[in-house]
């Protein structure tokens, strides 16, 4: 409770005014926590809460409560808000526990009345489950605890009760187990260590198989082993174990497993975990009674055959999922095919695995009939638990189920076509992030066939991938750079490896489950990932794995395929994803509904071709460095930079030279001013084949090309072996080439000589790109280029630019006769420009927003030194996100709004677009559509992604 304390020592009466006032905001506060409710009961046909309440009651409660009100069949109990939990945390449990108990109380009291039992006593025990459950679904939190309320007293009742000894006995010693477990603190082993005990002395294997004194001797072990490692004995109270039971779910909320699991999930704004009070059904009290879990639809493919799930016979709670028995199959046809890949056979399966549908035919019927009622009431595919106990059947949960990407697609389309769904919904049900997996190559079905399996590892993240291996991250990023693809395997992956994980096409570890770190980071990024393959064994230091009796060598090709886990020995072919039927389906309704365009970021005919596959209007950033690092370009742009600093001196001394001096320099200037002009020269049939084949490519959509960008250091050897081979090449000494290496270096090069800045030194480098871009429009039919001028900050920049493009543009018109439409823009990337919009608008037929380089300049954030710091950032929550990855909109996003507003101001149908690496995340395509950009544009394989984000942006814009 809030405690009020005034001092009387003041008695001024403005000091008295204050206080007054302070007292009665307490007092209002205090009401407002006193008028809360914080307990609400569900069962018997009717509800106090209902599904929309999810934020309050957590989504399994909330879930219980709607079934309840729905009329199916869930045993009653009670839901303790997560506004409980959230007072939990700041007034803790004593304060929140006081706050509570009347209506503890009172609920307890109903549902003794409701189900005619009495929780702590006999002749009808009440037994509970306790139960936890947040508005997103969590692993990571408390565990369940059932059988609540059992003591020595309420067993005796039990057994009086069910004449099922053996039943009590199996549930009681549950109980200590799970309460010992989950409430005092207390490890697995401490348990399983007795249990095996009592199971090797007797030579019994499975936990049914266990009788009434094996039991009993088991949970006199147990209470002993809770004694000792605890040091209290195991409370007896329940209505001790019940509030126990309660704190130890709130408190749940805060272990540092939970933290990290919201952390990892991007989870925010959450108010706490609810508790869910929930009257005892055994599945454990006969082969009558059964336990389950089931999907409504397959998770993995999203097909509506047959009713996927799996049951236990006289098993409780988790029993199905922790793997102790075989679980059998829902539907006989299920179990057919389970047999099938297990190669049991069908006699086998009818005796020994029978499907419910055949085991229990007329529970099944009602509960196929209740999937068919879920699946209509929530239209979403359900993940659904139930216990059958003595032939009656339980609805104990069911939430939308978690589905692969594939499944996403398919069950989107098909709910829409069913008329369950609108077209809006099916396309906001597929997560545009989620895409990334389907859009990655897929194994050759035959090809896959034939290859030679080495091991199967744990499907970690989908995909295919085929690489040479290398056992570290190191040599990932080396393989990279050659562009080799490779295919990194470590025994297990740590933070470290990032770079090479970035750089790989397939991760392999030997070490760690579905949840390790090498399996999410991979799923993270898209990648292809087999982990825990723990039959091979990985020596860094020869630079191998061995695996039965194959040794696999550095070098050596390798194929992964990440939704089976299997590794194959050498090459296996892959083949590009099939963009149609329901994934075709839900693009084509994406671009029904968006309202913004959506480009690639392209620099190859091949890029360029596989996004206009992937549905891209054309291109917003056509990089034109790239170029010029292939085949043997290199050379002449080294030709060039070997003498451009000399031309521009001279040309510069030659400004204020007159006479004789200025013949000198003219001849000085001859040799190495052809030298420049052939370098060019060279440059130019290059530079307009590459333009030619991307022009084709695209087809008459959009082009924007933007003219040379980085510094010229950067096409230059920094390494001893290359400066030689460079030397060598050119018929230069080795420290010339070193010369002109250190007289390009610059302290700080994203802030150095480049973008524009480069065309306005050297402004044959601009004419000869312009060139190149025309003359290639020129030749290929329904070109639509657009030259972007790149790192302006003020508008002079850009139009001496223009004018030098505008010449050029001219030119070419006349030399061909033909009239080519060029729209002339630049890059909005140094904060200078976005301020100066306006007047840069003047010049600019169109905006294309750089955020990578906004985002250095505009937060004074290297982009290359950065990494070590920021990450302390996000977690201290200086920064939400890396805002390298997603837009910072509160501070660069502004500048972004304020360059759109101003541009527009000045030229009202500027064309406005971006092209950072930002054009590719959902929730910066949402930002980009609400202020009113044409466009976004990103990689080839984001592109669907885009697509789909400008959709949700839009549909989510007119609710
Ligand atoms: P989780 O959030 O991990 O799914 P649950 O609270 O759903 O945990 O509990 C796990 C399992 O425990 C359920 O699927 C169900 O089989 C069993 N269980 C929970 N409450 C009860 C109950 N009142 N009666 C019988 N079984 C229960
Ligand atoms: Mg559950
Ligand atoms: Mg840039």
């Amino acid at each position: 409770m809030i405690i009020v304390s005034i001092c009387h020592s003041e008695i001024d009466f403005y000091g008295w005014f204050v206080k007054i006032k302070a007292l009665k905001i307490l007092l209002e506060m205090e009401k407002d926590i006193m008028s809360k409710k914080y307990v609400y009961f569900f069962g018997g046909g009717q509800s106090e809460g209902s599904a929309s309440l999810k934020n309050l009651l957590g989504g399994k409660g909330a879930n219980l409560a709607d079934m309840a009100e729905l009329g199916l069949p869930v045993p009653p109990g009670f839901t303790v808000t997560t506004e409980a939990c959230s007072e939990y945390c700041t007034l803790g449990k004593e304060s929140l526990f006081d706050l509570i108990k009347p209506e503890i109380d009172d609920a307890l009291a109903k549902l003794e009345e409701t189900t005619n039992k009495t929780f702590g006593k006999g002749p009808k025990p009440l037994l509970v489950s306790v139960r936890s459950g947040a508005a997103v679904s969590m692993p990571g939190m408390m565990d369940t605890v059932l059988n609540l309320g059992l003591n020595d007293e309420t067993v005796e009742a039990m057994i009086a009760l069910t004449n099922n000894e053996r039943f009590v006995m199996d549930s009681y010693r549950r109980f200590i187990q799970m309460f010992g477990n989950v409430v005092m603190g207390m490890e697995h082993h401490d348990f399983e260590t007795q249990l095996d005990k009592v199971k090797s002395a007797t030579g019994k294997v499975l936990d049914t198989d266990l009788d009434v004194d094996d039991l009993k001797e088991v949970i006199k072990l147990y209470k002993a082993v809770v004694k000792e490692v605890s040091g209290e004995d195991f409370p007896t109270d329940p209505m001790e174990q019940l509030w126990r039971g309660m704190a130890a779910v709130f408190g749940s909320w805060n272990n540092p497993r939970a933290i990290k699991y919201r952390q990892l999930n991007d989870i925010r704004s959450l108010w706490g975990t609810a508790v869910n009070v929930q009257t005892m059904v055994f599945g454990n009290s006969g082969d009558n009674s059964a336990t389950g879990v089931a999907f409504t639809r397959d998770p993995s493919t999203g097909a509506n055959e047959y009713f996927y799930g799996e049951y236990l016979i006289n098993a409780q709670g988790e029993d199905v999922v922790a793997g102790i028995r075989t679980p059998q199959q829902i539907t006989k046809a299920g179990s057919r095919a389970w047999a099938t890949s297990q190669s049991v056979s069908e006699d086998v399966r009818g005796s020994e695995y029978p499907s419910l549908e055949e085991a229990m035919p007329v529970v099944f019927a009602e509960l196929d009939a209740i999937r068919d009622k879920l699946e209509k009431h929530y239209k979403d595919m359900q993940d659904i638990e139930f216990t059958i106990e003595d032939g009656t059947l339980y609805m104990l949960q069911t939430r939308n189920g978690k589905r692969t990407a594939q499944a996403a697609v398919k069950i989107a389309y098909d709910l829409k076509t069913e008329g369950l769904i609108s077209e809006k919904e099916a396309v906001l049900r597929v997560e545009p992030k989620q895409l990334d997996q389907l859009l990655h190559p897929v194994f050759v079905k035959e090809s896959e066939v034939e290859a030679k399996t080495l091991t199967v590892g744990l499907p970690a993240s989908p995909g295919a991938a085929t690489g040479q291996v290398v056992f570290s991250a190191d040599a990932a990023e080396a393989a990279k750079a050659e562009g080799r693809s490779v295919i990194l395997c470590r025994v297990e992956t740590s933070p470290e490896d990032i770079g090479g994980m970035d750089a790989c096409c397939g991760i392999l570890t030997a070490r760690g489950g579905m949840t390790s770190h090498a399996a999410v980071v991979a799923r993270g990024m898209g990648k292809c990932c087999v982990s825990g393959a723990g039959d091979i064994s990985v020596d860094y230091e020869a630079g191998q794995f061995i695996v039965g009796d194959s040794v696999v060598k550095d070098g050596e090709w390798l194929s992964l395929n990440g939704s089976t886990g299997a590794v194959y020995l050498g090459k296996v072919d892959t083949v590009d994803p099939a963009l149609d039927g329901a994934f075709g389906s839900i693009m084509e309704l994406a671009d029904k509904y968006r309202k913004i365009g959506v480009r690639t970021n392209a620099d190859s005919p091949k890029d360029a071709e596989v996004a206009v596959k992937f549905g891209a209007e054309g291109i917003g950033l056509c990089r034109t460095e790239h170029m010029f690092f292939e085949g043997d370009r290199i050379t002449s742009v080294r030709k060039l930079i070997l003498v451009a600093e000399e031309v521009k001196e001279l040309r510069k001394q030659m400004l204020y030279a007159e006479g004789k001096e200025k013949a000198a320099l003219e001849a000085k200037v001859a040799i190495p001013l052809s030298q420049y002009n052939e370098a060019l020269a060279e440059l130019l049939p290059l530079q307009r084949e590459d333009f030619t084949g991307i022009f084709k490519a695209l087809g008459g959509l959009p082009c924007t090309v933007r003219l040379l960008d980085p510094p010229l250091h950067e096409f230059l050897p920094h390494e001893v072996k290359g400066q030689e081979d460079m030397a060598k090449d050119m018929g230069l000494t080795l420290a010339k080439v070193r010369h002109l290496v250190d007289s390009l270096h610059e302290f700080n090069p994203m802030l150095g000589h480049r973008g524009c800045r480069l065309g306005i030194t050297y402004p044959e480098v601009t004419q000869m790109q312009v060139r190149a871009i025309v003359e290639a429009a020129a030749s290929v039919e329904g070109s639509k280029p657009e030259i972007m001028v790149p790192l302006v900050g003020n508008v002079k920049e850009l139009k001496s630019q223009k004018e030098i493009i505008v010449a050029t543009i001219k030119e070419v018109e006349a030399e061909t006769g033909k009239k080519i439409d060029v729209k002339i823009g630049t890059m909005i990337e140094v904060p200078r420009a976005a301020i100066t919009a306006d007047e840069i608008a003047e010049e600019a037929e169109f905006f294309s927003f750089g955020t990578n380089d906004l985002t250095q300049m505009g937060c004074g954030f290297s982009r290359d030194d950065a990494g070590k710091f920021l990450g302390d950032y996000v977690e201290k929550g200086i920064y939400e996100y890396d805002p390298f990855a997603v837009l910072d909109q509160s501070g660069i996003g502004k500048l972004v709004k304020y360059a759109v507003d101003a541009g527009r101001k000045t030229r009202p149908n500027i064309k406005l677009g971006i092209c950072g690496e930002h054009g590719g995340d959902p929730a910066s395509v949402e930002f980009c559509c609400n202020i009113g950009l044409d466009y976004v544009s990103c990689s080839p394989y984001r592109v669907p992604i885009a697509r789909l984000a400008a959709a949700h942006a839009a549909i989510k814009a007119e609710k």
